[in-house]
């Protein structure tokens, strides 16, 4: 019987798991793996403290970091993962699929995962050019000519951003027409260094051909085919940001607290869920913004509120 289990191991999970052990709270971390979706990226430029680091080692020093404190405390359970959650007579129980464990409150940092596009080259492309993240990577193509995939208003969001630095922007829609908000997109529309096209084929993501097999290679250029006018054509850009679908991992808590649009609802000055007893941080939760260093603020701010409970009760 724990005070507090912690569902995910990424920056969220992990710095809940330092707050708690060094309040001493005792709690389980249960986590498929430890580290979190940027553990993939080469280099990350916005970590407080860090000036560049790569993924993995900010994975890595997360990861000593809470093992450090973790004292008697703390258990961390990788290689678990949550299969179902129930709460009933004020304790939560949650079932994996190697044991079931009990606590007093819970806390979801489950994290998203982004929609992958499967067009020709997109994943030999990634992180040499192909990148899911504008505010992450966007820096790193500044005064270049670059492409957004996808016309919602995370796609706009995503484009706005690229054009306060880079030499041009192209947005790219497979649908008929865009589905981000039209004030947003009039307003773009206005900046001569952007362009948005729907109802576009995309048909491959191309490297440079003059390098050979086993040279560093990244992209381009991206082909693509206007639908109205069957027009193929041959786009060069040196970035090509995708912004098809962000999905919080939300499914094991559906029936337990309040979701929308897939992630769930919290009070974003405390953290908690619909649900007594139960808070969420980082990226499965509702906030507007997806990045490490917020994921890091909203668990704090969670363990914070989960303490003050469990002195009360
Ligand atoms: C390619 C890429 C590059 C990025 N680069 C940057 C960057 O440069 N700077 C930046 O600030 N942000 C970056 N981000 C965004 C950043 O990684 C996320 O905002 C951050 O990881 C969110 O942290 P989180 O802890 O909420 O979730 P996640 O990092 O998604 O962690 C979720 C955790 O939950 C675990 N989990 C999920 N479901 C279960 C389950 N059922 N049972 C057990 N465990 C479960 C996962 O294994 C994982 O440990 C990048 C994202 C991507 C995809």
């Amino acid at each position: 019987m724990y005070d507090l289990i912690i569902i995910g191991g990424g920056p969220a999970g992990l710095t809940a798991g330092i707050y708690s052990a060094r309040k001493k709270i005792k709690t389980l971390l249960l986590a498929d793996k430890l580290g979190g979706q940027s553990e993939v990226a080469p280099e990350i430029q916005n970590w407080i403290g860090e000036i560049s680091i790569s993924g993995v080692d900010l994975a890595k020093k997360m990861e000593e970091h809470l093992r450090y404190y973790a004292g008697d405390n703390l258990v961390i359970k990788e290689k678990d993962k949550v299969t179902k959650i129930i709460k009933e007579n004020g304790l939560v129980t949650v079932t994996t699929d190697k044991d079931t464990y009990q606590a007093k409150t819970l806390l979801a940092t489950t994290g998203a995962t982004r929609r992958k596009l499967d067009t020709e080259g997109a994943d030999t492309f990634e992180h040499k050019g192909v990148t899911y993240c504008a505010s992450c990577d966007g820096p790193m193509f500044a005064d270049q000519d670059v492409v957004v995939i996808g016309g919602g208003n995370a796609g706009f969001g995503s484009a706005s951003q690229l054009l306060a630095y880079c030499k041009s922007v192209t947005l790219l829609e497979m649908a008929p027409t865009f589905k981000a908000e039209q004030i947003t997109i009039e307003k773009l529309q206005q900046n001569p260094k952007f362009k948005a096209l729907a109802n576009v084929e995309l048909i491959e993501i191309k490297g440079d051909p003059s390098k050979t097999a086993g040279q560093a290679n990244f992209v381009a250029s991206l082909v693509y085919k206007n639908k109205e006018t069957g027009e193929t054509i041959d786009l060069p850009t040196t970035g090509i940001f995708i912004e098809i679908g962000f999905l919080p991992n939300t499914e094991i808590f559906k029936d337990l607290v309040k979701i929308e649009r897939g992630a769930i609802v919290v009070d974003h000055q405390t953290q908690a869920t619909s649900e007594a007893q139960i808070w969420a941080a980082g990226d499965c939760a509702n906030g507007l913004y997806h990045q490490n260093n917020i994921a890091v603020g909203d668990a704090v701010k969670a363990v914070e509120d989960i303490y003050i409970y469990l002195q009360k009760n």
